[in-house]
């Protein structure tokens, strides 16, 4: 149940108001959301604030390098069809979850946390259900080894000390062998478009096939666990086998899987499904993703695609849907990872016959990426002359990390 704030501390809750002057300050400067200064200022003023803010109430956390923050949201959407849960908006260390945590309000909280520092938010808010991914590539210059947040994963999985549900996608190898034997856990079918972070055994090391259908098998004993939750098309199934369908405005098959996360989680927590799969037919957009705005004429949707495995789930998307033009912001800045040769790992050759544009501070790269994969495009030097270079009518705007915050601005969404 929601406590109230008498119930805290009186350190922690001077430090959550210095906290959340520090947040309005930060906002009135334009300096963002302020969620992260907020809470760093009443994590300086109290170090536990998160754990005595959190308190009593279940905490799901939310991991794995792509699809957290939507995932997150679509698991608070899905439990608050019951009951009110919260998540955090981004920032996902631990100034980034005191936001939240300090609402007295929610019966619940959900978490979207870094991947590397899952150990540490797991233990200060003694999560009660861990959502796992997937884990890929992301930042070559600074997260070259995804095996060390594999074995990190699994050493926490094995050390914690209290009931800990875990939710997680039995199509990521790598997911498979970080849940190691942990029970109990709840199996989903949440796809793995993008196996090249995969190709070997992450138990033994061989060079593990992996069939059409997403399986895979090891000689060594590591499998594709049976997962009780999967999609098929717009249908969900359950554990029972009976289908739920599944209408989400977001786009994309990788929506449909995070959503089937979201009802496997909500689910376990008493959830009912249709009502849960109700909520999130509501979500149009999360932090500005998917977000369309309409710019001379053309009807512009943003995509973030972070890494070889977004981009690549992105682009399958804009492929499926015949004529669609594509704008793609390439930055590589601090924020983005600054080497771009992952450029040439992403199957780019699936936008030839499109109206294709390519804008952003590293668009010479991504015009020669596209121009030996016989990609005909257009290179423009500002988002708004990409827009004005391919035709009215609907374009999907594909955008890296710093490139999708400058696009969201020069766009003006609010997020
Ligand atoms: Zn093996």
């Amino acid at each position: 149940m929601p406590s109230s704030t008498h119930a805290l501390p009186a350190r922690t809750r001077a430090a959550v108001a210095a906290g959340s002057l520090a947040s309005r300050i930060s906002r009135i400067l334009g300096r963002g959301h302020g969620a992260v200064i907020g809470g760093r200022v009443t994590l300086a003023l109290d170090n536990h604030a998160l754990t005595r803010l959190v308190g009593a109430r279940p905490v799901t956390v939310v991991t794995g390098t792509n699809g957290k923050s939507t995932t997150t949201r679509l698991v608070a959407e899905a439990i608050s069809a019951d009951r009110l849960a919260v998540a955090n908006r981004g920032a996902n260390m631990p100034p980034g979850l005191i936001e939240a945590a300090a609402r007295r309000d929610a019966a619940e909280l959900v978490f979207e946390v870094d991947e590397l520092y899952v150990p540490d938010v797991v233990r200060r808010t003694k999560a009660s259900t861990l959502v796992l991914l997937n884990i890929t590539r992301d930042q070559l210059d600074r997260i070259s080894e995804i095996r060390r947040i594999a074995e990190l994963w699994r050493s926490m999985l094995s050390e914690i000390a209290w009931p800990i549900t875990v939710v997680a996608n039995a199509d990521d190898p790598l997911v498979v062998w970080a849940v190691g034997d942990h029970m109990p856990v709840v199996w989903v079918a949440a796809g793995y478009r993008w196996r090249d972070d995969a190709a070997l055994c992450p138990r033994c090391s061989r060079v593990r096939p992996m069939s059409e259908d997403g399986g895979f098998t090891c000689e060594c004993g590591l499998n594709r666990p049976d997962a009780t939750w999967r999609v098929d098309g717009e249908l969900l199934i359950d554990p029972t086998g009976a289908s739920h369908r599944v209408n989400l405005q977001l786009p994309g098959e990788f929506n449909k899987s995070n959503a089937a996360i979201a009802i496997a989680v909500s689910s376990l927590k008493h959830v009912d499904i249709t009502q849960a799969l109700h909520r999130l037919t509501a979500v149009t957009d999360v932090s500005g993703r998917y977000v369309t705005r309409v710019v001379h004429g053309r009807t512009v949707r943003l995509f973030l695609a972070k890494n070889p495995a977004s981009w690549s789930e992105s682009l399958h998307l804009v492929a499926s849907e015949p004529g669609r033009a594509a704008i793609l912001l390439i930055n590589a800045r601090v924020a983005d990872g600054m080497d771009t040769s992952w450029l040439w790992d992403v199957p780019f050759e699936d936008l030839q016959g499109r109206s294709i544009a390519v804008t952003g501070d590293r668009r010479v790269d991504m015009a020669l990426r596209l121009h030996v994969g016989g990609v005909a495009h257009t290179m423009a030097p500002t988002l708004r002359e990409a827009i004005d270079a391919v035709p009215a009518g609907d374009v999907e705007l594909l955008a890296t990390y710093t490139a999708f915050h400058e696009a969201l601005k020069e766009l003006e969404v609010d997020w």
